[in-house]
């Protein structure tokens, strides 16, 4: 399943966040996840059109798309050296789909940094340079043999080739998620090897409170990951929010000058990076988001629902959210000519509300 793995070094608010991302009472209000296991929560991908669609289907109940968030825990600096839990982190990681760092840029003195000062770029280098070692051990023993490998078997040969190439630019401090494509290494040839640096990267920035809208701030600190999504949030406000009510929790956030929680940006973020979109069902059972690849087909879409629905998929009955809304029901965008009838070829676009059409 899709799941954004959380890293970070000591110190910087990660139990913090992670918490509030697990035990957010207006996610967990209205949306049926739960923390799973100590390190792996389940949170729902806020979206505001369930609450109109249910409104509109009157549906019993909201079933949000489902983000996953593992809480890695052991990365710190040497740990590709064996200090700390060593690589106890990698079997933890590699099942992750992103990677989500949480970098510490508040200032509170009473809270110590692991290297004596507060410095952004220098943790994410070094948490860089971690996960690159991790990856240059694996290429260290996976070149050789490949190598042996693609003298035997031709078809083997692309990829002791990315291998070596990648082993290259990890060697110059780059991640394979940030210098792959600017290299002409094709990771997708890689893929067998798992390696950790090709996964698509995140940042959060905890920052003071006084800090959120500072934008010329705000901005150096989203240069030094670009073109990574930075995401900014005091994650001790963010734990704040969670015990308040709605209307509280609102005020709480304006008085900062901020419109919606970070975790909910964060989930935003953390969907999009990872090259998702969603399309809605909506009855009087429930009104639902689906997860699907930017680009899927019809019947693709379909799949996720059931596996029948894709193999007898016939077409789909579709209206775009915004006409649906408009129309103010169904029937009503019906009349209106706004519910087209799809085919095995259409490629969904997000926020398409649904009804397939299949044999079963
Ligand atoms: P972890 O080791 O990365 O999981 O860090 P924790 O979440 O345990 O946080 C370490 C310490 O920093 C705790 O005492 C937190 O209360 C504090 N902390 C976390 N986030 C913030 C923040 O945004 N501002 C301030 N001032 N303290 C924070």
């Amino acid at each position: 399943s899709l799941s954004i793995g959380i890293v970070g070094l000591p110190n910087v608010g990660k139990s913090t966040l992670f918490n509030a991302l697990t035990k957010n009472n207006v996610l967990a209000a209205n949306y049926p996840f739960a923390t799973i296991e100590p390190n792996i929560g389940v949170v729902g991908l806020p979206d505001p059109r369930l609450n109109k669609l249910a409104e509109i289907h009157s549906s019993e109940k909201i079933v949000p798309a489902p983000v996953s968030f593992l809480d890695i825990a052991g990365l710190v600096r040497g740990a590709s050296k064996g200090q700390g839990r060593g690589n106890a982190f990698l079997a933890n990681i590699r099942d992750a789909s992103a990677i989500c760092q949480v970098v510490r840029a508040f200032s509170d003195p009473n809270v110590v940094h692991v290297d004596g000062k507060v410095s952004p770029a220098d943790d994410i280098e070094t948490i860089n340079t971690e996960l690159i070692l991790a990856d240059l051990q694996t290429l260290e023993k996976a070149v050789p043999r490949l190598e042996k490998e693609a003298k035997l078997k031709k078809d083997r040969a692309p990829l002791a080739a990315a291998a070596k190439a990648a082993a290259e630019l990890l060697n110059t401090g780059t991640t394979l998620y940030a210098g792959a494509e600017k290299a002409g290494i094709d990771v997708a040839e890689l893929r067998e090897l798992h390696l950790l640096t090709t996964k698509p990267f995140l940042y959060v920035f905890n920052v003071d409170e006084e800090e959120l809208a500072n934008e010329a701030y705000l901005d150096e600190l989203r240069a030094m990951v670009a073109p990574a999504e930075a995401i900014f949030m005091d994650a001790q406000v963010e734990s704040e929010l969670i015990d308040l009510p709605e209307e509280e929790a609102r005020e709480l956030l304006e008085s900062i000058g901020q419109h919606e929680p970070g975790l909910h940006q964060l989930i935003r973020v953390g969907f999009r990076t990872l090259g998702l979109q969603t399309y809605l069902t909506a009855g009087p059972k429930e009104a639902r988001a689906w997860t699907i690849p930017i680009g899927a087909t019809a019947p693709e879409a379909a799949g996720v629902i059931h596996s029948d629905f894709q193999r007898g998929f016939i077409k789909a009955e579709v209206v775009a959210y915004d006409d649906l809304v408009e129309a103010g029901s169904h029937a009503a965008a019906k009349a209106a000519g706004k519910v087209r009838i799809e085919g095995k070829e259409y490629v969904m676009q997000d926020g398409d509300v649904v009804e397939f059409r299949f044999n079963v």
